[in-house]
């Protein structure tokens, strides 16, 4: 079965043409900028990269141009887009509503347009790209895979915010946790290396946006990121945990107000905003290497966050079988990785210096013989997840 996942921003547009039964990836690409000036990057295989710059003032004409592509004579995957038999959308919050994926019904959309106060930046571009392919392609059957739907089984005590309980049950105040679909692709991947009944995985995701998650028999039972992924480990641009007390006091030193003071925690703060550098690790890390001080507490910074909340779901788990690292930083920084898991043996955490520096596609096993916890590098697979999810639910 032929599936295209989308994935839907407010000004982009990722997408993947996948075979749901043999994983085949057929086709992706990422469409940017649309309503600014519009730019297509689309790949086909490991050789064949395209790059289209034109106007895209849509995400209609967005969607309208890759279904194009993926037909036209000299690009074409398929020959007519009636093979492509359903469409699979990341949702990025389902609240407490999915916890699962869903065949996307109006009552699903409703739902989702419910939650855009939880997720303002996301859920609305979502919805724009699930009601134009229902009117693209209206025979095609729709589902929604939700980044928020992995964390359902957190227990309450894990969930809650230590605010008065009437928050939680009038305004719907929790930790939610994204990279639901990210966690839950990791840690089933290794569950399959350990193959024991009883398992408790960290996942580290560290990329652009990160987050630690607890994963205890294949169930989330904890994760750092909460009611809006601001929450928990430094980003690139995120500044994860603070003292609550820091929003009143910034917003009147810098006379900011609530609009612009997430805005200031959400984009300037993290890695860009310690180092003054970049968002990019890559050149945080050139700039610390070349003696920049404000990157290399930065680094440290960002390990040590990591480190707290390995620990923590090491203790709220009691042990720990494998800790798992994905997403951009996590599966290409040996620097990284190494900083985290140091002096860590004394948990039965122990990595192997010299595999961790070996770069190899796929999973790899980075711990020392004798360590009691496995330390994996797997690259996640959002997309594959989704294209999975819509097949099992549309066949
Ligand atoms: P993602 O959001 O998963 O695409 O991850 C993107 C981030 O991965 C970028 O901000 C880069 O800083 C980081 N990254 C990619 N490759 C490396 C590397 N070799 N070393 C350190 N960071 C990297």
């Amino acid at each position: 079965m032929l599936v295209f996942v989308l994935n839907a921003g407010s000004s982009s547009l990722k997408y993947q043409l996948i075979n749901a039964k043999t994983s085949e990836l057929k086709a992706s690409g990422l469409v940017e900028r649309i309503g600014i000036d519009g730019i297509l990057k689309h790949e086909v295989g490991e050789n064949k990269k395209l790059t289209f710059e034109l106007p895209i003032p849509t995400h209609k004409e967005a969607i309208e141009l890759v279904l194009r592509i993926l037909t036209n004579d000299e690009t074409k995957v398929i020959n007519s887009i009636s093979e492509i038999e359903a469409i699979g959308h990341r949702v990025v919050h389902g609240g407490e509503y999915f916890k699962k994926s869903v065949l996307i019904d109006n009552e699903v959309i409703d739902k989702i347009e419910e939650l855009i106060p939880l997720a303002p930046l996301h859920n609305p571009a979502h919805v724009i790209g699930i009601k134009i392919c229902r009117e693209l392609m209206p025979n095609v059957p729709n589902v929604a895979t939700f980044d928020t739907a992995f964390h359902q089984t957190m227990p309450e005590e894990n969930f809650l915010y230590a605010v008065p309980y009437g928050d939680y049950t009038e305004h719907h105040l929790r930790k939610y946790g994204f990279h639901g679909t990210s966690h839950y692709y990791v840690s089933n991947e290794a569950n399959k290396l350990l193959n024991k009944k009883n398992s408790k995985v960290i996942v580290c995701h560290l990329g652009n946006g990160s987050s630690v998650c607890a994963v205890k028999d294949g169930k989330s039972i904890a994760t750092s990121m909460g009611l809006t992924p601001l929450e928990g480990l430094i980003m690139g641009t995120r500044c994860g945990d603070i003292d609550a007390g820091v929003i009143p006091y910034l917003m009147e030193k810098k006379g900011l107000d609530s609009h612009q003071i997430i805005n200031y925690l959400n984009k300037k703060s993290g890695i860009l905003g310690v180092s003054g550098i970049s968002s990019d690790l890559r050149e945080v890390i050139k700039a610390s290497n070349d003696g920049d001080k404000r990157s290399k507490i930065a680094i440290e910074m960002l390990c040590g966050r990591i480190k707290k909340y390995l620990c923590s779901y090491a203790g709220l788990m009691q042990g720990v079988d494998a800790i798992c690292f994905t997403a951009g930083i996590g599966e290409n920084s040996d620097l990284i990785r190494e900083k985290v898991c140091e002096g860590l043996d004394f948990m039965g955490i122990e990595i192997d210096i010299d595999k961790n520096k070996v770069r190899t596609p796929g999973i790899r096993e980075i711990h020392k013989e004798t360590s009691k916890t496995k330390i994996f590098v797997i690259p996640t697979n959002e997309e594959l997840v989704i294209a999975k999810d819509t097949y099992n639910l549309v066949k």
